[in-house]
């Protein structure tokens, strides 16, 4: 996603990375950790007691030029729909108001209720209506396949995101 988003930069002023999965996206927070031309936001279990524990947490928002343009956007476990919706909600404002060109989606399902990584509940029509808010945005939008580690469910819980996304 890293390489995808400084790729994308060549062609879009401001690119922002939005990530779903469970777990904080630590990587690429510290990637993008000082520059302010791609907005890194993170939703994800609350790293006080939860893997990676040490990053993750709110007041992590960004140094010097990339000071605000970073956003972690912790939950707690057994975050249902209706909460992970409403954080979903703060995170699309937030790029909204970055006036991003382009978007790149960590797409984790280890949110998923069923998840042996994970300790959020949420089901598989979750996924339909996280597609439908990232397809709000309207902007050109690159899904890139994170975790999800239950795997009976992970084939309808793609399909989901993919049919929200494309229902508007
Ligand atoms: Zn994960």
């Amino acid at each position: 996603m890293a390489i995808a988003a400084q790729f994308l930069r060549t062609q879009f002023r401001r690119v922002a990375i939005l990530d779903i999965d469970m777990h904080h996206g630590n990587g690429t927070q510290q990637i993008f950790y000082r520059r302010d031309d791609v907005l890194t936001v993170s939703i994800h279990g609350d790293p006080s007691n939860f893997y990676p524990f040490y990053t993750g947490f709110e007041e992590e928002t960004g140094s010097e030029q990339g000071e605000g343009y970073n956003l972690n956007l912790p939950l707690p476990a057994g975050t249902n729909e209706i909460s992970y919706l409403e954080a979903l909600d703060t995170a699309r404002n937030k790029i909204l108001e970055f006036d991003a060109e382009a978007l790149i989606v960590a797409a984790g399902f280890d949110t998923f209720k069923d998840d042996p990584l994970g300790c959020f509940e949420l089901e598989s029509g979750s996924y339909c209506a996280i597609g439908k808010m990232i397809r709000s945005l309207k902007l050109p939008t690159l899904f890139v396949q994170e975790g999800g580690y239950f795997v009976p469910a992970l084939r309808e819980n793609v399909r989901q995101l993919v049919v929200g996304y494309e229902t508007i």
